[in-house]
């Protein structure tokens, strides 16, 4: 009670006919513009439109709503530029059939739990589904969502071959064929580029992926074809994102010229000495920062399947904020520890560590040589509990301060750098006059404080303030 209080002190509300609907003055800003260096000043915002910012005082205070921001710091909304939605952390697509309710609650809540962790714009890089987008965007308040318009993918390779084959063309309707001649022509990379436009997406997912165990020897695009897809794709001003994190991937994403990767680099295949990033690894990763391509870290794939071995991590109190109570029980059954069992036997922690390690150590290298680091969480990059929405973003955001990013950087890739690979900088990523107003009001400065990220006061949504509680997982009912 006493909290909402202040809250109430520190907040003035005046009704006026005219003017803006918004007006957030005495607010610390941080953005591109100002190269991230805060300075006191006001915004105004209409009609779902950041409409003046600007140092000192507003002029006037006409507006439907004044804010005062005092102490408070205004960052651009978040964007999260690798997500899945159609997938549901912690269940098999058995259980999603078996547990109808469970799924039910999940998605109602999905929006709101990337809201709730400041993400106003997310990026699908799988789904064509469009019951699913429908469910997302049925939400009254949901984030920006934007899709890859179905991967770029080889036939029968990843992740193709994970869908049973009354299922896989509806999955991957944009496949590419680099190994059936007879299939080539009506699978052309110049086809699955059209697939994608026809289906909105506003980047090109690819992969370049032969597997892990069992399925270790899965076909990869021809050079040929990826070549051929980049080429299409440029020309109808799409990036190319390419899901690689192996050496072998990398360099093949080098050669053909794709725009960025999917993941980190942290499939080594050669031994490290003295913890040190091996020479060939060193090689490749020079050659990204050369050629400028966008480095999407995704560290929380490795660390998620890490945390699966913590037997604490269920009872981390941010959990309950984004996930319903009847899911996280659920987690906590038998049924619903299938994945880690499954793990268990593959696989061990220690290997894991290790390579969640090498993906630091990468995105360190990268941060220290100034790369271009776009910000995706890959959320669920597996059907692991522990890559919960919005939640797997902080998590996500603290693995790169670990990993030695500053403040600043970390802050370029979650906004104007994303925004800029995805050609979205003239819609969002910056506080700007025409730019669309979604904002994030901090209660602590990010550049000094990590938790300023989970410290959030308001989230503003098309130039709609509200109170981060709102999103909130209600718990109680
Ligand atoms: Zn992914």
């Amino acid at each position: 009670m006493l909290k909402y209080f202040f809250l109430f002190l520190s907040t003035t509300i005046q009704i006026s006919a005219i003017g803006q609907d918004l007006i957030i003055k005495n607010i610390n800003i941080l953005t591109y513009e100002n190269n991230f260096k805060p300075y006191l000043g006001h915004i105004e915002i209409d009609k779902g439109k950041i409409t003046k910012v600007k140092e000192g005082h507003p002029k006037n205070e006409k507006a439907i709503k004044v804010i005062d921001g005092k102490n408070k710091y205004l960052i651009p909304g978040l964007i999260d530029s690798h997500n899945h939605i159609n997938l549901v952390p912690g269940l098999s697509s058995e259980q999603e059939k078996k547990y109808p309710e469970l799924v039910k609650n999940y998605r109602k809540q999905l929006p709101h739990s990337y809201l709730y962790h400041g993400f106003t714009t997310i990026v699908d890089l799988f789904t064509t589904d469009e019951d699913i987008i429908k469910s997302f965007k049925s939400n009254k308040k949901h984030p920006d969502l934007y899709t890859c318009g179905g991967a770029a993918a080889e036939y029968q390779g990843y992740p193709m071959i994970y869908f049973p084959e009354s299922e896989k063309f509806k999955n991957v309707p944009n496949f590419i064929n680099s190994h059936n001649r007879d299939e080539e022509e009506k699978h052309s990379p110049k086809n699955a580029i059209k697939g994608i436009i026809e289906r909105n997406g506003i980047v090109v997912k690819t992969h370049y992926e032969s597997g892990f165990s069992p399925n270790k020897k899965l076909p990869v695009p021809s050079e040929k074809n990826l070549k051929l897809l980049i080429k299409e794709a440029h020309k109808n001003n799409l990036p190319v994102l390419i899901h690689a994190n192996s050496l072998e991937s990398f360099q093949m994403a080098i050669n053909v010229g794709a725009d960025g990767f999917a993941h980190g680099l942290w499939r080594w295949q050669t031994k490290s000495e003295n913890d040190k990033i091996p020479l060939a690894v060193k090689n490749v990763l020079d050659q990204v920062i050369l050629n400028k391509m966008a480095y999407q870290p995704t560290t929380q794939v490795m660390k998620g399947l890490v945390s699966l071995f913590d037997s604490n991590y269920l009872n981390d109190p941010l959990l309950e904020k984004v996930i319903p109570k009847n899911l996280i029980q659920f987690y906590k059954s038998n049924d619903g520890k299938w994945f880690e069992n499954e793990i268990t036997s593959e696989s061990n922690l220690a290997d894991m560590e290790k390579v969640y390690n090498n993906g630091i150590q990468s995105l360190s290298y990268i941060n220290k040589n100034n790369g271009f680091l776009i910000f995706g969480s890959d959320t669920p990059s597996a059907p692991i509990y522990s890559n919960p929405p919005g939640l797997n973003g902080y998590y996500e955001i603290q693995n790169w301060i670990k990993a030695g990013v500053s403040h600043k950087r970390l802050l370029e890739a979650l906004t104007i750098n994303n925004a800029k690979f995805l050609r979205l900088q003239n819609k969002i990523g910056s506080i700007q006059e025409g730019k669309i107003a979604n904002l994030v009001l901090l209660n602590k400065n990010p550049l000094e404080e990590i938790e300023a990220y989970n410290d959030i006061d308001s989230i503003i949504l098309h130039g709609e303030i509200h109170k981060r509680e709102i999103f909130e997982m209600n718990n109680k009912s």
